[in-house]
């Protein structure tokens, strides 16, 4: 497995796909940001690439591959490889029974973002000689020096890193070794919960956690970050499997998710009607179609946690059916007590609404995010109505 993915710099064959799929070169529509789901797409499309063909594909990625358009709902038609969502084994398979494919994508990280992967970037350009704070910021610094880095590589310089300047950025690790790429590792080993002191320094307990990542995720004993690691770090969501964000990640900026409802807790999240919406657990669908909630959707999860979805414009998961994370469950709109076109999202143990601001923002950082059943039950309301939405149950 190892043997078949492409080596930092393999990429380069592949210079006419723009990093991060930008729009204004070649055609190509970049299918969304930072998600795995999208980024399936991208990183098949960029292995295909490498590999010289594009047998194997997901239609999606065939589509953008060929320059056809495509729209997020047809990336969204792939399946199970939902943001938050490891692609199932062998999902991108090629009929080589190669698993690279299977590989999470490559995050975008760009101007505006905050928190881990940010700072892994931070680090990686320290590492290359860049002076950049490691603040988790991505202010006008960290991409400038982005922009320097991807010149120096003969990338598009547009300050995006995406699955080539990663692919150019990462560096093979092993014990005993040192320095700012050693932090971007602890970084990332910390959003897996590994609790590690970011020193730099490639000891023990990097190495016991180095080998618990690479055992769980089939990627072979040993201490080695290679190439097919720092991809799964990178790309990989704690918690995949458990917990999705209800929108694609590109779909709303940061600062929504964290912004107090109306008047219990709750959170309304505002994007345009026929918005896909997916399930942010595991569970079993209640169709939900009242004069409150208009078409909407109840997941209860194993223990119990309902997520709630009100206003769609469609409902797509049936009643009594069973979801996993990030599978599509509706369509976004405007129904019940509604002004105006958002998803109202809520948490609820038992009969206790629970603010579901941290664990949206968790997912949204790519951190594992809390217990739902720990999270708090007040401080995340507001006097006064959101835009667009009057008050309902
Ligand atoms: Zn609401």
């Amino acid at each position: 497995m190892a043997g078949s993915v492409p080596a930092p710099g393999a990429y380069g064959s592949a210079q006419p796909v723009p990093d991060g799929w930008r729009a204004e070169t070649g055609g190509l529509r970049r299918p969304a940001l930072g998600g795995p789901r999208a980024g399936l797409a991208a990183s098949a499309l960029v292995a295909a690439l490498a590999l010289g063909n594009l047998a194997g594909l997901p239609p999606a990625a065939a589509a953008a591959a060929t320059g056809a358009p495509f729209d997020g709902v047809g990336v969204a038609a792939v399946g199970a490889a939902q943001p938050g969502v490891t692609a199932p084994a062998g999902a991108g398979s090629t009929s080589g029974g190669d698993t690279t494919l299977a590989l999470p994508a490559w995050p975008l990280v760009q101007s505006g973002q905050q928190g881990p992967q940010v700072r892994t970037v931070q680090y990686l350009l320290r590492g290359r000689g860049e002076t950049i704070s490691a603040d988790g910021v991505f202010g006008a610094q960290t991409k400038a020096a982005v922009q320097r880095f991807q010149t120096a590589q003969g990338l598009d310089a547009d300050g995006i890193v995406g699955p080539l300047s990663w692919s150019a950025l990462v560096v093979p690790l092993d014990s005993g070794g040192s320095g700012e790429p050693v932090r971007a590792l602890q970084t990332q080993l910390n959003r897996y919960g590994a609790a590690l002191a970011v020193d730099g320094v490639f000891g023990a307990p990097t190495a016991a956690a180095v080998t618990g990542f690479r055992t769980e995720h089939d990627l072979g004993a040993g201490t080695a970050v290679d190439a097919t690691v720092w991809q799964a770090l990178v790309g990989g969501a704690p918690g995949a499997g458990t917990y999705a964000l209800p929108l694609a990640h590109e779909k709303l900026p940061r600062g929504e998710y964290d912004d107090p409802h109306h008047d219990y807790p709750a959170i309304d999240l505002p994007v345009g009607t026929g918005t896909p919406a997916y399930a942010s657990a595991a569970g079993t669908v209640t169709a939900v179609n009242n004069s409150a909630c208009g078409i909407g959707v109840q997941i209860r999860d194993a223990a119990g946690v309902v997520f709630m979805y009100c206003h769609f414009s469609q409902r797509v998961a049936a009643g009594g059916s069973t979801v996993t994370p990030g599978q599509l469950v509706g369509y976004t709109g405007s129904t019940g007590n509604s002004t105006g076109p958002h998803l109202h999202f809520e948490i609820r143990t038992g009969s206790t609404n629970r603010c579901p601001q941290n664990f949206l923002l968790a997912l949204y950082d790519g951190v594992t995010p809390p217990d739902p059943a720990t999270l708090p039950t007040s401080g995340c309301t507001s006097a006064g109505l959101v835009a667009g939405e009057s008050a309902h149950d």
